[in-house]
């Protein structure tokens, strides 16, 4: 078994650990490693139909064209920073979804987004699929958290590890102060499951080629909401050339709204 595979299955062990007898208390706090090959991808198309996976209706959005880039599971001490930078080139805004246990050491990295004209998101407090409790729990703890680190009210965007949203965690979350629920995406990258340079989910002719992949996605919806994952180095290594590539496709690059956020 390789490092990562081991890394990998721990992750699976953290998130097994954290079935229906999970509480806030009895499950430590999870992060991806980076580069680790596991991201927020939804498997089966059941769970697609769940609260979580979309962009719910109460988020307006221009699909016409314009990419909304939004990037996941940071901030990294490794990778942040090197997006931050290329997104600064092509002056193209986006939304950082963090971890709330990926805080802790991090903290100027988030003001550091948001101080270049991007959105601090939530994206959970630990990285597993919650319980409706442990939602209750974590939710005002990151909103707080992320408060504090910015010195004001963040934006009331949320995503759910995995998209594992449900109608009682969405509830949980109007609660919270998250009034759209979960934020869900459009095109998924898969940059997770090319963490090793090939990606066996990707169609045939893509398995190898990440950039060209995410540009097929693009063109296959034609605008909307993108996941990325800040903890891959794939995705900090390939950004400019897939920002230039979707430039020269006449694409624009948009942020979520945050009037009343
Ligand atoms: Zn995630």
């Amino acid at each position: 078994m390789t490092l990562r595979r081991m890394i990998w299955a721990v992750g699976l062990v953290a998130l097994g650990a954290c079935g229906l007898g999970c509480t806030a208390d009895n499950v430590e706090d999870y992060v991806h490693g980076e580069d680790e090959e596991m991201g927020d991808s939804v498997l089966g198309e059941e769970a697609g139909a769940a609260p979580g996976v979309r962009v719910p209706s109460t988020v307006t959005l221009d699909r016409r064209g314009v990419f909304y880039l939004t990037f996941d599971d940071g901030p990294s001490p490794r990778y942040t920073r090197r997006i931050l930078q290329v997104l600064a080139a092509h002056r193209a805004p986006a939304t950082f979804f963090t971890t709330g246990a990926n805080l802790a050491g991090n903290e100027a990295i988030v003001r550091e987004i948001e101080a270049a004209g991007h959105i601090v998101a939530s994206h959970q407090w630990s990285h597993v699929v919650a319980t409706t409790e442990q939602l209750r729990t974590w939710a005002p703890r990151q909103r707080a958290r992320l408060d504090e680190i910015l010195g004001h009210a963040h934006t009331r965007y949320f995503r759910y590890p995995y998209g594992s949203g449900s109608t009682a965690k969405e509830a949980v979350l109007r609660e919270a102060g998250y009034p759209d629920g979960g934020i869900g995406w459009d095109v998924d990258t898969l940059d997770w499951c090319y963490a090793s340079g090939t990606c066996s989910r990707a169609p045939a002719a893509f398995r190898s080629n990440f950039t060209g992949f995410v540009m097929s996605e693009a063109r296959r919806r034609g605008g909307g909401v993108i996941l990325f994952h800040d903890i891959q180095g794939v995705t900090a290594n390939n950004l400019d050339a897939i920002l230039t590539q979707m430039e020269a496709a006449g694409y624009r690059f948009a942020n979520l709204p945050t009037a009343g956020r």
